[in-house]
């Protein structure tokens, strides 16, 4: 993609430590944020092995780089490799951004921020609302949390790996301040009978990504309705299968890509410490998916 930057100088790195990242779409939403900011910066995707992410954050360091997103696998095993912590990585005891400033790097988790400002915007209540989420993995990790700050009522935790679902509904109580999550099994069954009053079903496995997406958890279809809402954090593809079931049945939908582009938003106001030109971003984003599932990427 032409960026339209002249590198000089002057440029500085930013950039994302995944493995593998390749398919990675950060590049192309943060640079065209650059260059709508007129800043000259170049963000690129870097295929960090575990064994050498140490080397790779102090290379952030060394090489003044203004910060980083970090991502799977990298998120929980970056905890320990920064200065400080936010109040969301440390609760999440996960790091997806990391901002340098004068050698000392604090660790972020902007998807507690990108998942709320994306319900936000879509028109989600989730303050005083059940809830069920579907996964245990860091993304649940990082929506059980903003659960906990903007005040819903009851969260179901439901995965496949039971003890998972245990471990993040009392991260989910430990957060609140009081048993507000319980854990569920993953099967149609034990679904219903955990539904009564569900308004908010958050779907946050890899079920249904890209390239296999023909898959769907099973959710309790006949609790699913024009009263319900439905959100899957699977990205690529933008509607995945769930969201297209979920959707004949008149329940209001939330695709992944939203969540996407608002924590890489928060991300960039912590680096750059302007406001994130979040359109542009967003049509970026949009437009590098479109090139993932045409074969490109
Ligand atoms: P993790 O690897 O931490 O967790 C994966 C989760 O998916 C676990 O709960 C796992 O269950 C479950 N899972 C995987 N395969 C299956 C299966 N076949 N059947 C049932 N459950 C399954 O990943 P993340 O939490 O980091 O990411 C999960 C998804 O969320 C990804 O698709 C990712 O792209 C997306 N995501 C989207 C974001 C956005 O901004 N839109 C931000 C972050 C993530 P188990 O514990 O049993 O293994």
């Amino acid at each position: 993609m032409a960026i339209g930057l002249t590198f000089a100088g002057a440029t500085r790195v930013v950039g994302v430590f995944g493995d593998p990242v390749e398919h990675s779409c950060s590049p192309q939403m943060h640079n065209a944020a650059f260059q709508a900011m007129g800043l000259d910066w170049v963000y690129l995707a870097f295929r960090v092995a575990h064994e050498h992410l140490h080397s790779a954050v102090k290379a952030v360091r060394a090489l003044n780089m203004p910060g980083v997103n970090v991502t799977v696998p990298h998120k929980v095993a970056a905890v320990p490799l920064v200065d400080r912590l936010s109040r969301e990585a440390e609760q999440t005891g996960a790091v997806n951004t990391m901002v340098n400033e004068n050698g000392i790097l604090t660790g972020h988790n902007t998807d507690v921020e990108g998942f709320l400002r994306c319900a936000r915007g879509a028109g989600v209540t989730l303050g005083g609302q059940r809830v069920m989420v579907l996964g245990a993995g860091g993304a649940a990790r990082a929506v059980v949390a903003g659960l906990a700050q903007v005040g819903a009522a009851q969260v179901v935790v439901a995965n496949r790996s039971p003890h998972r679902a245990a471990e993040v509904a009392e991260l989910g109580n430990r957060l609140a301040g009081h048993a507000f999550a319980g854990p569920c099994e993953l099967t149609a069954e034990a679904l219903k009978q955990a539904d009564e009053g569900i308004s908010v079903f958050i779907q946050t496995t890899s079920v249904g990504m890209y390239p296999d997406v023909g898959g769907a958890l099973p959710l309790p279809w006949e609790l699913v309705g024009p009263d319900t809402w439905v959100v899957d954090l699977v990205y690529n593809p933008p509607r995945t299968r769930l969201l297209a079931l979920a959707e004949q049945r008149g329940a209001r939908c939330v695709g992944g890509v939203e969540m996407l582009v608002q924590q890489g938003a928060a991300s960039l106001e912590l680096w750059s410490k302007r406001e994130a030109p979040v359109p542009v971003m967003r049509e970026a984003l949009v437009a590098a998916l479109e090139g993932v599932a045409n074969g490109g990427g």
